[in-house]
């Protein structure tokens, strides 16, 4: 049996701020993350802006030894400009998925991911899947990568966590927009029970703790039993 394990290595820690010379403005930019599989497949997940298609190109070469044909599939965890920028750069690979829409070219899949269902989308067996997880965009998804070399089991979940600072302060993730803030807030405690450790969609990787998850579960209960006194007073 195999001692390899999946790696997972964030290539770009990603930025959301104020423009400084701008009121009207943000400035953002997407955590960027390569996966390895232990058996040879090499998956990018959220791809910058149109813009860094160089630097991207050169990190992968010097970094990992990849030209961008040697990606096999392309995932953005949704399809805002700062996470599909360089997907053009990736031509030969099997699938671009684009939160739940998966293609190649102009062929487009039908599948349970695409048509809304539960079941996950295997990019490598169970070792890596795609799960929906709907909030900052409806059509959000997560990648799963269980199995790792150091992290056990690793959520790349875009702006379902916009970073680590947003649990502790949920005006982060809100501000940076939420198509559907109850749903985000459930998926937001899913994906942390699910995970030992989260690439959020703008800020470096962290290991989730028991007191994050209870931090979480508070926030889903107290908007629970809100919505719910909204319900007895309408
Ligand atoms: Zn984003």
């Amino acid at each position: 049996m195999s001692t390899r394990r999946n790696e997972v290595h964030i290539l770009f820690v990603g930025y959301s701020r104020p423009d400084s010379n701008d009121s009207t403005a943000m400035r953002a930019n997407c955590t960027c993350t390569l996966i390895k599989t232990r058996n040879g497949r090499n998956i990018i997940v959220d791809t910058l802006t149109a813009w860094d298609g160089e630097r991207l190109t050169e990190v992968l070469r010097n970094l990992h030894g990849l030209q961008p044909e040697d990606i096999h599939v392309v995932v953005c965890t949704h399809g805002h400009s700062d996470h599909t920028g360089c997907n053009y750069l990736f031509r030969a690979a099997q699938w671009h998925i684009v939160g739940a829409c998966v293609s190649n070219r102009d062929k487009y899949l039908d599948c349970a991911l695409t048509r809304g269902e539960s079941e996950p989308f295997q990019l490598c067996g169970d070792d890596v899947t795609v799960v929906r997880t709907p909030g900052h965009t409806l059509s959000c998804v997560s990648v799963l990568v269980r199995d790792t070399a150091h992290e056990g089991v690793v959520g790349i979940c875009g702006d379902l966590f916009e970073r680590v600072e947003d649990i502790a302060d949920p005006t982060i993730w809100l501000e940076a927009g939420s198509e559907n803030a109850s749903s985000q807030r459930r998926q937001r405690l899913r994906l942390a029970e699910l995970c030992d450790y989260i690439v959020p969609g703008h800020g470096q990787g962290f290991a989730v703790t028991s007191q994050m998850r209870e931090k979480l579960r508070q926030q889903l209960n107290a908007c629970n039993s809100g919505e719910h006194l909204e319900d007895v007073f309408m």
